[in-house]
């Protein structure tokens, strides 16, 4: 097949070097566009890790001392590789994860302008002096943490790895990276593009194996200093509780539920097509994917109508196809899980203006989808749907709608349109939410902190906190 020639050998990247199967437990790759596998990826064993883990103590004692020019010398030669290498890297996450060509191309531009930052941020790591009125001088200062265990997800299989190794990179850490196994090749192009850009050996350790036997074997180690999550709120329950027994910081990225506030002066012309983008991109498999749509009375019918013309406007398919505007979901799961939603909403009152059935046979494909008069109740209202599904409720008063923008324990994203500069501001201050995003969508940039509060997790990747997230401080008092 033309389109795997792109493909690489999948392996492991321990010490510095790239290790094949050679005898170790493999995974399936599968295709989401057709559900037919076409790799293999070797797991690792406990041996690897700990080649891994003795690798990255190695590593850390030596860049924790490379000075700000290695570092952003290695971020930014990283990025203009990432750059150079689009179209490769772009098609591997496309086979692997199934959206769209032209999202994947994004990812990787996302991903390098990220390197860039954090080459920039290595810079600006400051700290402060405090001088006291006897003359003593106390410093407060930063150091890098430690050697970091990272967990990314299979939903932006190039800028999660990106995002789980430029942050330690950039801080001076090691980093030993678990990426989702249902998307290797693209989180093995961004090691590549770091190690052909002048990494040492042992600061980035790549591995895959059974999720459970590598947080568990990693996070046990005394080795291991900090932990990065981004996954379900279960799962990162769960590797905070490791964590918490040997006093690793952590950074938990995870699920969302994001309320979506259109009042009643809202310009739908320019909020339909930015929610219709935002929602449907990654066939709405993004934790920051706008979800409930809370829609004031009066324009509610009006914003159901024309968001309807856009879904008929979507055209789901392969993502290495051209004329795809939405690919597959990315596994098996997600079928089954949104399918179950969907039903649930229906029998407890939802109607069901677009979509609501899977396409075809062979792959995850599920229509773009939109329940309007959802009930509370409904179990899609509560759990994070994470496929193309757009729910709607209406609202009539301020107060009435903050309650329930709050109402779950998730608090990740936000997103409210309204013409009212005073309503703009009233808004934004009352969603408890990490970013909250007014008369836009763009909710993430390579120098603004991403992160949720409450169940969604906490701490920041990106910006300025990414880097600082991967450092401790010290205060120093000298007499
Ligand atoms: P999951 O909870 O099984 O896995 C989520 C991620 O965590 C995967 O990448 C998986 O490899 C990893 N993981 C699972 N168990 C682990 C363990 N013990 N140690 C280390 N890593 C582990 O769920 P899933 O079926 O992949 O996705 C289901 C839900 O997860 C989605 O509906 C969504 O709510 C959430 N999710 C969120 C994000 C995000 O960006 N926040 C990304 C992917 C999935």
């Amino acid at each position: 097949m033309i389109e795997t020639s792109h493909y690489p050998p999948l392996a492991l990247f321990i010490d510095g070097a790239w290790i094949g199967a050679k005898g170790r437990r493999t995974h399936e790759v599968i295709n989401p566009a057709t559900g037919a596998p076409f790799a293999h990826l070797p797991l690792a064993e406990a041996a690897d890790l700990d080649l891994a883990l003795a690798s990255a103590d190695r590593a850390f004692r030596l860049w924790r001392h490379a000075g700000a020019d290695q570092r952003a010398g290695v971020l930014r030669g990283a990025a203009s590789l990432l750059r150079a290498r689009i179209d490769a890297i772009a098609t591997c996450a496309v086979l692997e994860q199934g959206k769209t060509l032209a999202e994947a191309k994004t990812e990787v531009l996302m991903s390098a302008a990220l390197f860039d930052f954090y080459a920039e941020e290595t810079r600006r790591l400051y700290g402060r002096v405090l001088v006291r009125p006897t003359g003593q001088r106390s410093m407060v200062t930063s150091e890098p943490i430690g050697p970091v265990a990272a967990f990314a997800p299979w939903n932006f299989p190039i800028n999660n790895p990106a995002r789980k190794l430029g942050g330690p990179i950039a801080a001076g850490c090691s980093v030993i990276l678990k990426p989702a196994e249902e998307a290797p090749a693209s989180a093995m192009a961004v090691v590549q593009a770091l190690v052909d850009a002048g990494l040492p050996s042992g600061v980035v350790q790549l591995v895959f194996g059974v999720p459970d036997e590598v947080s568990r074997h990693l996070l046990a180690s005394p080795i291991i200093r900090k932990m990065s999550f981004t996954g379900s709120t279960v799962v990162g329950r769960h590797l905070a509780r490791l964590a918490a027994d040997r006093t690793i910081r952590t950074t938990l990225e995870l699920g969302g539920h994001a309320p979506v506030i259109l009042f009643d002066d809202a310009d739908l012309d320019r909020a339909v097509p930015l929610l219709a983008a935002s929602k449907f991109r990654n066939a709405g498999q993004v934790c920051v994917s706008p979800t409930r749509f809370y829609v004031q009375d009066a324009i509610h019918d009006r914003f159901v109508a024309a968001m309807s013309e856009r879904i008929g406007a979507i055209r789901p398919g392969d993502g290495l196809d051209p004329q795809s505007t939405m690919g597959p979901m990315a596994n098996i799961r997600r079928p089954a899980a949104v399918s179950a939603l969907v039903a649930d909403a229906v029998a407890q009152g939802a109607r069901l203006a677009q979509g609501g059935e899977p396409i075809g046979q062979g792959g995850y494909f599920w229509q773009p989808t939109m329940l309007t008069d959802v009930p509370a109740t409904a179990r899609i209202m509560q759990e994070e749907p994470f496929g193309p599904v757009i729910m709607t409720a209406r609202f009539s008063s301020f107060d009435e709608v903050v309650e329930q923008a709050n109402r779950l324990p998730f608090g990740l994203a936000a997103y409210a349109f309204t013409e009212n500069g005073r309503r703009a501001n009233l808004i934004a201050d009352a969603i408890e939410a990490g970013m909250v995003a007014v008369n836009t969508t763009a909710i993430g940039a390579a120098d603004a902190p991403f992160g949720g509060v409450k169940e969604s997790g906490h701490g920041s990747e990106d910006g300025p906190e990414g880097v600082m997230a991967c450092r401790i401080t010290k205060a120093i008092h000298i007499a």
